[in-house]
């Protein structure tokens, strides 16, 4: 999350209303937002798909700390570029920031890459990993020098 600070709300403040929320969900006064469909595009959540979070459409003053709406991320992620709350050269700038600090070789140098299950590591290495635990027949002898 990306947080500038840059509109009249200090971090602080947004902070504290978000922690007001917490306290009500975690009581129970409120629902979970994972459990209620997205206000914007009725998104309805799944184990590991994307999260719904309540966002405080009112803003974070404390009289509406506790006015929110659940949407999913990708929704409240709109919402707040639309309030200008983060810049959408700030989640670029981000986005690029990561991916420059991704390895792109393991210690080995081998080179990296995505996995099916979405995880970024090194498939060679998995391999033999694989091979001396006895799970994939083949050349663990060779492999041994990298
Ligand atoms: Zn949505
Ligand atoms: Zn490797």
């Amino acid at each position: 999350m990306v947080e500038t600070g840059t509109n009249k709300w200090t971090v602080a403040q947004k902070k504290r209303a978000r922690t007001l929320v917490n306290v009500e969900v975690r009581f129970g006064r409120i629902p979970r937002p994972n459990s209620l469909p997205c206000a914007d595009c009725g998104h309805v959540w799944v184990p590991g798909g994307r999260r719904h979070e309540y966002d405080h459409y009112h803003g974070y003053d404390d009289a509406h700390a506790l006015d929110v709406e659940a949407v999913c991320t990708r929704c409240q992620r709109r919402r707040s570029l639309e309030r200008g709350e983060i810049k959408l050269e700030n989640l670029r700038r981000a986005a690029a920031i990561r991916s420059l600090r991704r390895k792109t070789r393991c210690k080995f140098g081998h080179p990296m890459s995505r996995a099916s299950d979405g995880k970024w590591r090194c498939r060679e290495c998995r391999l033999v990993y694989w091979r001396k635990r006895g799970k994939v027949r083949g050349q663990a002898q060779q492999d041994r020098v990298v």
